[in-house]
């Protein structure tokens, strides 16, 4: 095998958390292989809804998208089934987007920053010791450093940690895209399935329609889906149902190790209370590119893990806060609770958007406005306590 590594990085997965990585660490010089085993443009099952969070972070490593990438939204619907809560208009933090083309299009800006493209290819082994990855062709590519973005079934995670995401214990989505003419209105049914929600997304060329949760807890999701697709006029024989794994509260403890670490959906950054995972995973690959070039800058590409971990403190923190809330919102106790301050309280509804948009931290929140808004709820008082 080769006396030193053919590439300073390898990137495994070329989605949000890949290609930022690949994009981040080629513009800075490096020598970069990015491989997925899917050929581009690909599809990605997703409800492409971009927060303001994720425009920053996408922005910050990507540039300015191009405008037809997005399409807007200038109403946000909050339902409990077909009772409809309140409705907010005006500026929404919210643009939405087909993720076949804005992926093509970050996969192609790594590509023109210098990344080698490796897409199309499919890896047989990886030995995380070495950082050598064995293609299925027989090729093989050794990096000083390794980035495992290649999503919810992380490949680079089982043979780092020993296991992927524990698959009844993760989210699992349903969606189907619906033809018609631009939509402008997004709804969340906020009690469409236990533990999760439904949405409705407008899009340019109709709606994406979906129902997450957890599966372990949300029963029969087929069902689920096909009945609250009829209850919307949608007919379920007449579209292609797709299911996905995402990882919300199932966030790793562990997120590398020496020389190879995860990003984005790898290393389970998906907001337990949203949903999002794509502004965390431009986020994660950008940090995790930065400290494999940090590492291998002072000649210890095996501190890519210590390096990185340092920097995601403060993302792990916000996604670990997500989760308890996640968990208080959707408790039975608290559900009738909050949705009737939903619909009662302007104030929240914003603060809620703001929170979906990455406007606000979960860390705001703090202690002591969750005690109030608790208080609050508790007595029917609405939810002054958020702020
Ligand atoms: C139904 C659904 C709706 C969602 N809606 C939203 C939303 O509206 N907004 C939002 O922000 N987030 C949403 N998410 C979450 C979001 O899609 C993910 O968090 C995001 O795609 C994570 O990006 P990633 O780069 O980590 O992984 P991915 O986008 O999953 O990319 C991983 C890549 O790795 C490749 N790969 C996998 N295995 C291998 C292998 N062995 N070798 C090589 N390559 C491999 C895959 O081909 C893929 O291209 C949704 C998720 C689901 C399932």
């Amino acid at each position: 095998m080769a006396a030193s590594p053919t590439h300073d990085l390898i990137v495994i997965g070329a989605g949000p958390a890949g290609a930022t990585a690949a994009r981040v660490a080629a513009g800075l010089g490096a020598r970069v292989a990015l491989i997925d085993k899917a050929a581009f443009p690909r599809e990605k099952l997703c409800g492409g809804a971009l927060t303001t969070r994720a425009s920053r972070y996408l922005a910050a490593s990507h540039g300015p998208l191009p405008t037809g990438l997005l399409h807007p939204c200038k109403a946000v619907r909050f339902t409990d089934g077909p009772r409809l809560l309140a409705e907010e208009r005006g500026a929404l933090p919210l643009t939405l987007t087909m993720r076949r083309a804005l992926d093509a299009h970050l996969w192609r800006g790594a590509l023109a920053s210098g990344a080698e493209d490796w897409t199309g290819r499919r890896i047989a082994a990886l030995d995380p010791a070495s950082g050598i990855v064995r293609l299925e062709d027989g090729a093989w590519l050794q990096g000083a450093a390794v980035i495992g973005a290649d999503g919810v079934h992380s490949m680079v995670a089982r043979a780092l940690l020993g296991d992927a995401a524990p698959l009844r214990r993760v989210g699992f989505a349903l969606e189907a895209e619906v033809d018609g003419p631009p939509g402008e209105v997004m709804e969340l049914d906020l009690t469409a399935v236990p533990y999760g929600y439904g949405w409705d997304f407008p899009k340019a060329h109709g709606r994406t329609l979906g129902l997450g949760g957890v599966q372990a807890l949300s029963g029969d999701m087929m069902g689920r889906f096909r009945a609250w697709l009829a209850a919307r006029g949608v007919d379920p024989a007449g579209v292609r149902i797709k299911g996905h794994h995402l990882p919300f509260g199932q966030m790793r403890t562990r997120i590398g190790e020496g020389r190879v670490v995860l990003a984005g959906d790898a290393a389970g950054l998906v907001d337990p209370v949203t949903g999002e995972g794509i502004a965390w995973a431009v986020l994660s690959g950008q940090r995790a590119a930065q400290a494999a070039l940090a590492a291998l800058a002072q000649g210890q590409p095996d501190r890519t893990h210590a390096l990185y971990g340092a920097a995601m403190r403060d993302v792990l923190g916000e996604v670990r806060r997500a989760g308890r809330i996640a968990r208080l919102a959707h408790h039975p106790f608290w559900q009738p609770r909050v949705l009737a301050a939903i619909a009662g309280s302007g104030h929240l509804r914003r603060r809620y958007l703001q929170l979906l948009a990455g406007e606000m931290d979960h860390a705001d929140i703090g202690l002591s406005r969750m005690v109030r808004l608790m208080l609050r709820l508790t007595l029917g008082r609405g939810a002054g306590g958020l702020g």
